[in-house]
C-alpha cells in the first residue's frame, strides 16, 4: 500500500494566504476577518462604515501578529474594488482568498416599495458581490496562484422569512447565490473556487433595525436549534470553504442556518 500523507489539522490553516474581506467593519464579515487572521491570513479590510468599525477589526488582528489593511470604500464602485485589491496585493501579496460580506436589508410591502429602494439595494447585495468578484477574481487570474471566494447570501435566497416584506432582499440573496455557483463554472477550470455561505437568522447589528427586534423571539422559535446564530459560528463555514480543507468544493451553497430549511 502506498504510503498516506494526509494532514488533517493541516488543511484547514490559511497560513501565509492574502484574503479580502468586504463588510469587515461589522457583523458576520469583521468576524470573518478575524478568524482568517487566527488562521494565519493576513487580512484586507474593506467597508464603507466610517465609525471605528475598521479599526477595531485591525486592532483585533494585530493582536494575533498577522497584517491587515483598513479600505473604506463602497461596493458599488469598481474603480474603488480595483484599487482596493491593488492595495491589499501591494502591502500585503497576491491575493488568494475572499469573503464578500458587504450587505444591507430593509423591509417594505411590496406594493409600496419605491423604485429607489428596491435598486439600492440590489446595487449593493447583488452588483456589488459581482463587481467585488469580478475585482478579486481578475488578480487572481493574472497572478494564476489560484483563489477561494466565499459570498455571504443568506437563508432568504432559499426560503421566504415568514413575516418580512423583502422581495428585493430575498431576490438578491437568491442571485448571490447563482451568481456564485455560475462563476464558480467559469473559473473552475482556472484554480479559482468559488462558494457561498447562506446564514440563518444571526445576532448582527443588521438585526437591530426596527422592523426585526420585536420579531426575535418568532425568529428564534420558528429555528429548529430555537436560537439565533452566534456570529462567531459563520467562521468555521468560512475558513473550511476558504482553506484546502474545502479543495473539491466549488459551486457549493452552505446553509448555516440552524436547521430551518429542513422545516
Ligand atoms: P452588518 O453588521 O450591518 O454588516 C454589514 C457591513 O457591510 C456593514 O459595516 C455595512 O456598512 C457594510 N456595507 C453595507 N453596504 C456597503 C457598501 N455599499 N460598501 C461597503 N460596505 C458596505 O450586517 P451583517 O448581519 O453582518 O451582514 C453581513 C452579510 O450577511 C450581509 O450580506 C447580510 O445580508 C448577510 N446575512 C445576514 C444575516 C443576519 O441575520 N444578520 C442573515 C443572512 C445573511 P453600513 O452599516 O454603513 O451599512
Amino acid at each position: 500500500m502506498a504510503e498516506i500523507t494526509l494532514n488533517a489539522p493541516a488543511l484547514f490553516g490559511l497560513s501565509g494566504r492574502v484574503a479580502l474581506v468586504t463588510g469587515a467593519g461589522s457583523g458576520i464579515g469583521q468576524r470573518i476577518a478575524m478568524g482568517l487572521a487566527q488562521c494565519g491570513a493576513d487580512v484586507g479590510l474593506l467597508d464603507r462604515r466610517t465609525d471605528d468599525g475598521l479599526a477595531q477589526t485591525a486592532d483585533f488582528i494585530a493582536k494575533t501578529g498577522r497584517r491587515s489593511v483598513q479600505i473604506a470604500a463602497d461596493v458599488t464602485s469598481e474603480d474603488a474594488l480595483a484599487d482596493a485589491v491593488r492595495r491589499v496585493e501591494a502591502e500585503l501579496g497576491p491575493l488568494t482568498l475572499a469573503v464578500n460580506a458587504a450587505g444591507i436589508a430593509n423591509a417594505s410591502p411590496c406594493e409600496e416599495m419605491s423604485e429607489d429602494q428596491y435598486q439600492t439595494l440590489m446595487d449593493i447585495n447583488m452588483k456589488g458581490v459581482w463587481l467585488s468578484c469580478r475585482a478579486e477574481g481578475r488578480a487572481m487570474l493574472a497572478h494564476g496562484k489560484g483563489g477561494s471566494i466565499v459570498n455571504i447570501a443568506s437563508m432568504s435566497g432559499v426560503i421566504v422569512n415568514r413575516g418580512l416584506s423583502q422581495v428585493h432582499y430575498n431576490a438578491s440573496k437568491a442571485g448571490v447565490i447563482h451568481m456564485s455557483k455560475s462563476m464558480a463554472m467559469e473559473w473552475v477550470g482556472r484554480g479559482i473556487r468559488v462558494n457561498s455561505i447562506s446564514p440563518g437568522y444571526t445576532a448582527t447589528p443588521m438585526n437591530t433595525r426596527p422592523e426585526m427586534v420585536h420579531q426575535t423571539r418568532e425568529f428564534e422559535s420558528q429555528t429548529p436549534m430555537q436560537r439565533m446564530a452566534n456570529v462567531d459560528e459563520m467562521v468555521g463555514p468560512a475558513v473550511f470553504l476558504l482553506s484546502d480543507a474545502a479543495s473539491y468544493c466549488t459551486g457549493v451553497d452552505l446553509l448555516v442556518d440552524g436547521g430551518f430549511c429542513c422545516w
